[in-house]
């Protein structure tokens, strides 16, 4: 099977100003698209080649002769994840329901908000912030380097923010706490994160 690159589920300028649609522009159609086509090279003749993306970075992890290819797959996945975590006008307050398992988990949604944005900036490098729930169910926030992603440590990735600099750098430079700040106050897309958790 031919892995593909999935559209994204808005416009290209459907997150500005927050998010540019120069941003989307490099981040879907250049760096989205190369780990696709990266992928389908390295699988061309490999026993894999027939196999679900979920199915490749599970095989794939923790593989010492399959990290290009784990690498690939999971940043196919986090990609295609992390377009559907962000809507136009997204942020502000999930539902009462899921709030109250953020202050369970986390004692505030503000708290919340503080972990997931330090796990975000003190990321060092490129990688994720996630939110997931682990194998017994408790909300967790989780960050992972590089490629790595909640479903290689046995956790359900409810909500992630990519902070490599691919990411940001066109819009914040450097800035990566601004562009943390406006992914939780003006992109979160709540209504996906919760679905993840059925
Ligand atoms: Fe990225």
């Amino acid at each position: 099977m031919t892995h593909e690159l999935p559209p994204l589920p808005y416009e290209k300028d459907a997150l500005e100003p927050h998010i540019s649609a120069n941003t989307l522009s490099f981040h879907h159609g250049k760096h989205h698209q190369a780990y696709v086509t990266n992928l389908n090279n390295l699988l061309k003749t490999h026993p894999l080649a027939d196999a679900s993306l979920e199915e490749v970075i599970l095989q794939a992890a923790g593989k010492a002769d399959m990290v290009g290819i784990f690498n690939n797959a999971a940043q196919i996945w986090n990609h295609t994840f992390y377009w559907h975590c962000m809507k136009p006008n997204g942020g502000g307050m999930p539902s009462d329901s899921f709030r109250a398992k953020l202050e369970a988990a986390f004692d505030s949604f503000e708290k919340f908000c503080e972990e997931f944005k330090q796990a975000a900036v003190t990321q060092f490098g490129s990688g994720w912030a996630w939110l997931v729930a682990d194998k017994d169910g408790k909300l967790k926030i989780l960050k992972t380097g590089n490629a790595d992603l909640p479903m290689a440590h046995g956790c359900v990735a409810l909500l992630t923010c990519d902070v490599w600099e691919h990411a940001y750098y066109l819009d914040y430079q450097n800035r990566r706490p601004d562009y943390v700040d406006t992914f939780l106050k003006h992109l979160i897309n709540w209504d996906f994160v919760e679905s993840q958790l059925a």
